[in-house]
């Protein structure tokens, strides 16, 4: 039985004081997480003060991103050790937003994730298709291609100890959920991929939705056999949104 995930995704929003009122409102609500497991990635500043707010709380944390190296002379980049310092659990890794804005590859993403495993990170890696590649049909040779990446640098047991997100790009932040029937689809060709590898990884492994998800269409999406939770964008930013997707995995 996987335990599902619902993971939140601050990316470059909020400040300080909206970040404490964000904590208060997922510690007042969140309540005993009996079967979900719940955990937020905030820009790295503010993961020192989720720390301070989370700790000995149901909810985990995480960071968004890490450098391939442990420490060095890599201007602006924050390395696993780092994020381990502050007892992050998660890092999320191969983002979209990451992969178009700067340009990370399938080879780098790799890389990541071997770096996020080697500090004890547990990284959840984003994969998915770009709305012209779903127009073009190709949508699971896009994601073959890239959870490959990782099983050929990292090997499958590797992959085993992260999660996947399957995040079809044309519904990041758009608005557009790919329907449950979309997304039960390419999560079961995920599972089929690594099955090919181990199918005792792939029965294990954790396969979260992420593409505008929010507390109304939550539940129709994790009730499918192969969505074990979501990782949440937008909605992930106000606590009353983001514990109703909560709800929802624990139902
Ligand atoms: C994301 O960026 O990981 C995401 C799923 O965003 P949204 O929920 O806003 O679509």
């Amino acid at each position: 039985m996987r335990q599902p995930l619902v993971a939140g995704n601050w990316k470059m929003n909020g400040s300080l004081a909206s970040v404490r009122e964000l904590l208060a409102g997922l510690k007042e609500g969140i309540g005993d997480v009996k079967v979900a497991e719940v955990a937020v990635c905030p820009p790295a500043i503010y993961i020192p003060e989720t720390q301070a707010q989370l700790a000995g709380t149901p909810i985990s944390w995480g960071g968004q991103d890490l450098s391939v190296h442990e420490s060095g002379a890599y201007t602006g980049e924050i390395a696993g050790p780092m994020l381990r310092d502050f007892d992050c659990k998660y890092v999320i890794i191969g983002h979209s937003e990451r992969r178009t804005y700067h340009g990370e590859t399938d080879e780098l993403v790799a890389e990541k994730f071997s770096a996020a495993r080697k500090s004890g990170l547990v990284p959840i890696f984003c994969i998915g298709e770009t709305l012209e590649e779903r127009e073009s049909g190709i949508t699971e040779e896009v994601v073959a291609r890239q959870v490959d990446a990782v099983i050929e640098h990292c090997g499958v047991e590797m992959l085993g100890e992260g999660v996947i997100a399957y995040e079809p790009v044309w519904a990041i932040g758009t608005g557009k959920t790919a329907s449950p029937e979309q997304a039960q689809e390419v999560h079961a060709f995920i599972r089929s991929r690594v099955a090919k590898s181990s199918s005792d990884v792939a029965e294990g492994l954790r396969i979260l939705y992420g593409g505008s998800m929010k507390p109304d269409n939550a539940a129709e999406l994790l009730a499918k056999p192969d969505i074990d939770g979501g990782l949440i964008g937008g909605a992930s930013l106000k606590a009353a949104d983001f514990l109703g997707i909560c709800t929802a995995a624990n139902d």
